[in-house]
C-alpha cells in the first residue's frame, strides 16, 4: 500500500507522535485531541497499513473524545481522503528533511541548523591545512571560549582579571592577548612582512575575527588557504607563549625574533604535512 509522506523512523506507526502524514503535517497537529486519546501501546504497535485498512484508526480513539476531538477527526479523515494512494504498492519510506525524500546526514544536519546563525569563519578554518587541534583552538578563540583570566573571572574561577602577562597594560583577555598586545602585534607584523603580504597588521582595536575576515579579502584567492593557515599558526603560537608565561615555563618563552623563526619553521612543516600539494607563499 503506497501511503503518503511518512518519516522513515516511524513509517510503520499510524498515530505515533513523530509520524508525518498528510502532506507533511503532523497527525498531532491536525487532530491533537484525537491523537492524545489513543493509548501509547496502540500508538507504538499500529502500522500505517493497518490503520488505513477499513479506517480502523477510528477504533483506536479513546472513549471520551470530546465534540471538538471528533471535529478534528473529521478534518483528519478529509486529509487522509485527499491523499492519493495506491493500495497495491507497498509503503514507501521518505525523509522530510530532503527534497528527494532520501535520508542523508548532510540534509539532516542542514535541517537541524535551519534558522541558526551561520559561523562566518568556518570555511577559512575548515579549508586551511592547520592540524585539527589548531583548527579547534582557533574556533574556540573566535567564540571567545579560551580560558583567559577575564573569562575565568566571569565564571567565578578567580577574584579578578589578571593583567596581560607580557605588557601589564591591559587585562588578560582574548583580543588583547592574540591581537592587541605589543608583543602579539610585533609577531603579526614580522610574519606579515616576512610573507610579503600587502595587508595592515592588527592594531590596538583589532579583534581576531574582524581583522582576519577583512585581511583575507586582500589576499589573492589562490593564496587564501595558506594565509588562513598562517593566521591560525600565529594565533596558536601566541597563545602558547601566553601560556608559557602564565605557567612560568621559561624554557618555552620566546622573544619576538625567536617566534618569527619558530613560526617560519612550523609553517614549513605544516606545508610539508599537507599531502601532495606544494604551495608558494613568499614574495614574488
Ligand atoms: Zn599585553
Amino acid at each position: 500500500m503506497s501511503v503518503f509522506r511518512v518519516a522513515d523512523f516511524v513509517a510503520t506507526m499510524a498515530l505515533k507522535s513523530d509520524g508525518r502524514d498528510c502532506g507533511g503535517e503532523h497527525l498531532e497537529d491536525i487532530a491533537p485531541l484525537a491523537f492524545d486519546s489513543v493509548n501509547t501501546r496502540r500508538k507504538n504497535s499500529r502500522t500505517v497499513a493497518d490503520a488505513l485498512l477499513d479506517n480502523s484508526w477510528l477504533r483506536d480513539l479513546g472513549p471520551e473524545l470530546s465534540v471538538e476531538g471528533w471535529a478534528q477527526c473529521i478534518r483528519l479523515w478529509d486529509e487522509i481522503e485527499l491523499v492519493d494512494r495506491d493500495a497495491s504498492r507497498p509503503d514507501r519510506f521518505t525523509w522530510p528533511g530532503s527534497i528527494k525524500g532520501a535520508y542523508s546526514a548532510k540534509d539532516t544536519y542542514r535541517m537541524l541548523c535551519l534558522g541558526q546563525e551561520e559561523f562566518s569563519m568556518y570555511k577559512p578554518i575548515w579549508h586551511s591545512f592547520a592540524p585539527p587541534k589548531c583548527k579547534f583552538f582557533v574556533w574556540l578563540a573566535l567564540r571567545y571560549r579560551l580560558w583567559t583570566s577575564d573569562r575565568r573571572h566571569r565564571h567565578g574561577l578567580q577574584d579578578r582579571s589578571a593583567a596581560c602577562y607580557w605588557c601589564l597594560q591591559d587585562e588578560d583577555n582574548l583580543d588583547h592577548v592574540l591581537m592587541r598586545c605589543p608583543y602579539a602585534r610585533q609577531v603579526w607584523f614580522g610574519c606579515i612582512t616576512a610573507a610579503g603580504l600587502n595587508i595592515v597588521e592588527p592594531n590596538r582595536d583589532s579583534s581576531l575575527e574582524s581583522w582576519w575576515s577583512s585581511a583575507r579579502d586582500l589576499v589573492r584567492r589562490r593564496d587564501r588557504n595558506s594565509f588562513d593557515t598562517l593566521v591560525i599558526l600565529i594565533a596558536w603560537q601566541i597563545w602558547k607563549q601566553r601560556n608559557a608565561r602564565v605557567f612560568g615555563n621559561t624554557n618555552l618563552q620566546f622573544s619576538t625574533a625567536q617566534m618569527l623563526i619558530h613560526i617560519k619553521e612550523e609553517f614549513g612543516l605544516w606545508r610539508l604535512a599537507k599531502r601532495g600539494e606544494e604551495y608558494q607563499f613568499a614574495r614574488e
